[in-house]
């Protein structure tokens, strides 16, 4: 399970991004916000303005409608009299702080408190007068002597039941101008202050909308970044716990499939890096998208992650560049011989990859340096045994030409000839002999007959067969350091051969008055044997090869060898889980060769020889 990792919220260091993205989200939410409130608080301050005129109207003109039955019910007695009637108009217009008028049934002003000279003398026009005079309560408003909007009110002043006039009073109306003006003012104010507000609340609102998004939208980052184990944790019941809740579910979702597809990716890996064969994944462009470890090795690279990434052109160049070039722009199946590092022989195929969505070729690069090493060694090994098989063979027919030509009647010359022939058989047999043990141990159907064997009693035997014939080639023969070691599991028959030969090879490349050793010693948990010579040595650039059946470094001066004895002693000790090796000696003249035992396990000292094991070849 990945960990549960957690979003930084608040408290964290602020991300620029997260921020910016925030204040936009929240900024645009008090922007939409803001004309909403105060286009409806502009709207109801008008309308209020509006009814709180009409409404000081309304009072105003109930309260002069009362003053004007009041001035009609005062004028009523004097009617008739128009000097009391413009000195009563003038009292009461300055006791009321109102103009008072007072006008015949046709119009006539019979008094008025303003003596204004604009006044005018008839007023049976005004709306107000008419309405008065028509029996009901008159109003208007309108300009009056003053300039400025005035309200009227007029009623009807009756004597005895029968209208005879009309009393109106009037009213400018500055002062409820002046007043619906501070309504205006405070009107204004509030909108703005009401504004202020809604901006102030739709910034808090942004932010708790905001914040929980601003934190998705982190997460969201992080995811993209790669960071797999982040949830948001946000479990509301609203939309935004439910965005946040798929949020969840898709990373775990995603961070499964990444696994998965991660998974598959280490599994892919590990099979292509089985393979011995090179594989390279190439897309359009050339560049190596994926190479296993064999192409790696293949094209002389340390790892494959140095190839990953890189143009192939510059990995390998050349031939084989070309030819992935080729493949990719036909899309076609291409290969080609070609030789790395001068000796490995590689087989290059390039084939374009079907069914997915990038252009893409593969290129496996097969080694064939060890099968064609196999095909000439198979050549060589029939070439040589026919050269072998053939000078004896045509020795013996010469021999037996001549015998026939009459060299048989000479007795002693029959005899040598004889003799020589005999020779050339043993040499044949012991060529066929040696022929048929290698094929056996190649073939694995040799015995081992393994038993614990102290070194000493392995070497010493094999090194007294040969002391006569060391003394009569002028050699000293001896052996060192035999006492004390742990015994070996071991065929002392088969390893007392592979000494024999060692040494009877010592003994045939070295010249008299040299000295061929024996030494042996301990290597953890096995035993090393060394047969050390002052012999020509061997050359260099044959050392690789001289275990090789038949191989022979030096035809001349091989002394008749069969060119089998090294390769017969290879697979013998190897079979034994040992090796032998072969060096030129580095403080003198002469080779060393060294091959290697196990060492028998503690308790298996003197335990009886176990037949089942055979000598196998690899
Ligand atoms: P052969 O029967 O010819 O000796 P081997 O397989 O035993 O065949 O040896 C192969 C070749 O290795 C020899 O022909 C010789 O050239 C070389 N060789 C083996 N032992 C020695 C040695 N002690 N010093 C120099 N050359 C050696």
């Amino acid at each position: 399970m990945p960990a549960r990792g957690s979003l930084p919220t608040g408290g964290g260091a602020p991300r620029p991004g997260r921020r910016r993205r925030g204040a936009g989200l929240r900024r645009r939410l008090a922007l939409a916000y803001l004309p909403l409130v105060l286009v409806a608080t502009a709207a109801l301050g008008a309308y209020l303005l509006v009814a709180a005129r009409a409404l000081y109207l309304d009072g105003a003109a109930g309260q002069l409608t009362g003053e004007a039955r009041l001035v009609a019910d005062a004028a009523a007695p004097a009617w008739g009299d128009p000097a009391s009637l413009t000195a009563l108009a003038g009292r009461l217009g300055r006791a009321g702080g109102i103009r008072v008028t007072l006008l015949a049934a046709d119009g006539a002003v019979l008094g008025d408190s303003a003596a204004a000279p604009a006044a005018p003398a008839h007023e049976a026009a005004s709306p107000e007068v008419g309405s008065a005079l028509a029996g009901g309560v008159g109003q208007s408003v309108r300009p009056g002597i003053g300039g400025g909007d005035t309200l009227y009110v007029a009623v009807p002043v009756a004597v005895d039941g029968r209208t005879v006039g009309v009393a109106r009073v009037a009213q400018p109306l500055d002062a409820i101008d002046a007043r619906l003006d501070a309504l205006g003012r405070a009107a204004v104010v509030a909108v703005a202050a009401s504004g202020v507000l809604a901006a102030g609340l739709a910034l808090l609102l942004g932010r708790d909308i905001a914040a929980p998004l601003e934190d998705l939208a982190g997460l969201a980052g992080a995811l993209a970044a790669g960071h797999l184990g982040l949830r948001s944790h946000l479990d509301t019941d609203d939309e935004i716990g439910r965005l946040g809740r798929a949020f969840d579910q898709m990373a775990a979702e995603l961070q499964r499939t990444i696994a998965l597809g991660e998974d598959e990716r280490r599994k892919l890996a590990a099979v292509l890096d089985t393979l011995d064969d090179g594989v390279l994944l190439l897309d359009a462009a050339g560049t190596v998208v994926r190479a296993n470890a064999a192409a790696a090795r293949l094209l002389g690279r340390g790892a494959r992650d140095d190839l990953a990434g890189r143009p192939f052109a510059e990995v390998a160049g050349g031939e084989l560049a070309a030819l992935v070039a080729e493949a990719a722009r036909t899309r076609r199946a291409r290969a080609l011989f070609v030789e790395r590092d001068g000796a490995r022989q590689v087989r290059a195929a390039v084939t374009p990859v079907r069914g997915v969505a990038e252009r893409l070729v593969v290129l496996a690069l097969h080694d064939l340096t060890e099968l064609r090493r196999l095909e000439t060694a198979r050549r060589d090994f029939v070439a040589n045994i026919s050269h072998e098989l053939r000078t004896p063979l045509a020795s013996v027919k010469a021999l037996v030409e001549t015998l026939e030509g009459g060299a048989i009647e000479d007795d002693a010359v029959a005899r040598q000839f004889l003799g020589q022939m005999g020779e050339e058989v043993d040499h044949l047999a012991g060529l066929v002999r040696e022929l048929l043990e290698l094929a056996r141990i190649e073939a694995g159907q040799v015995a081992l007959r393994r038993a614990a064997v102290a070194p000493a009693d392995l070497i010493l035997p094999t090194v007294a067969r040969l002391r006569a014939q060391a003394e009569r080639a002028g050699l000293t023969l001896a052996t060192a350091g035999l006492a004390g070691l742990p015994p070996v599991l071991a065929d002392p028959e088969r390893i007392g051969q592979v000494l024999l030969n060692l040494l009877h090879n010592a003994l045939k490349f070295t010249p008299p008055g040299g000295a061929v050793t024996v030494a042996a010693e301990r290597r953890d948990a096995m035993l090393a044997v060394a047969v050390r010579d002052t012999g020509r040595g061997i050359d260099p650039r044959d050392l690789p090869r001289i275990f090789e059946r038949f191989y022979k470094a030096d035809r001349a001066r091989s002394g008749g060898g069969t060119g089998l004895g090294l390769a017969i002693a290879r697979h013998t000790v190897e079979a034994h889980g040992g090796a032998l090796s072969a060096a030129n000696n580095a403080d003198g003249p002469g080779a060393t060769f060294t091959f290697t035992l196990p060492l028998a396990p503690e308790d298996d000292a003197g335990a009886s020889p176990d037949p089942s094991a055979a000598l196998t070849s690899r």
